[in-house]
């Protein structure tokens, strides 16, 4: 009899701070045995940049704050069964989402990048540009939870979550049992 395959996972950060992706290390120990039953496809975990194969589970950190971010999100949805929003960033911006709040000019992106290369305190910046090589990705205008983009599956809430509720919602969807979070392990205080 043949043993049954493991499940393909895929994980990526996108305007994200990679904390999502240390908390996934934080599994620690319990990492040899969910990789008994998982294996990684493209992640910065495993370098794998493009897929190799369709996945079952998708893991997102980060939220969308340029084009590059929107065609990759895209992307896992299209080769992943399961898309699982992992942490505040990827749920609704997080911190990078700061900048959605500048509407009092007529130019926000515009006063937001001076503020962070021209005006703002402890910068030197004698050539006063803000970069603009076109190799880098556009910027959005704001900064988009990855609902706003593609359908989501699940969401793992927290600043980074637990490597306990990671490892829990994961074993849980393999096993499909998951049901949810309990009131108390979502207390952040
Ligand atoms: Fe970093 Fe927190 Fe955002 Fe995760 S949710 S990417 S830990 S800032």
């Amino acid at each position: 009899m043949t043993e049954p395959r493991k499940a393909r996972v895929a994980t990526v950060s996108l305007a994200g701070c990679f904390g999502c992706h240390m908390a996934i290390l934080d599994i620690d120990e319990r990492l040899i045995a969910l990789m008994e039953r998982v294996e990684f496809d493209r992640s910065p975990l495993t370098d794998i940049k493009t897929f190799t194969r369709r996945c079952d589970i998708g893991i997102i950190e980060g939220g969308c704050c340029n084009e590059e971010n929107v065609h990759t999100l895209i992307d896992f949805r299209k080769n992943c069964d399961v898309l699982i929003a992992l942490g505040q960033c990827a749920i609704m911006g997080g911190l990078p989402a700061m900048r959605n709040a500048i509407m009092h000019s007529q130019e926000p992106l515009r006063e937001c990048l001076e503020e962070a290369y021209i005006s703002g305190p402890y910068l030197r910046n004698t050539t006063r540009l803000i970069p603009n090589d076109p190799v880098l990705p556009l910027i959005l205008d704001k900064v988009y939870p990855c609902s706003e983009i593609v359908d989501i599956d699940y969401q793992i809430p927290g600043c980074a979550p637990s490597g306990d509720i990671i490892f829990s919602t994961l074993v849980a969807l393999l096993d499909g049992k998951f049901k949810g979070f309990e009131r108390e392990t979502l207390r952040f205080d």
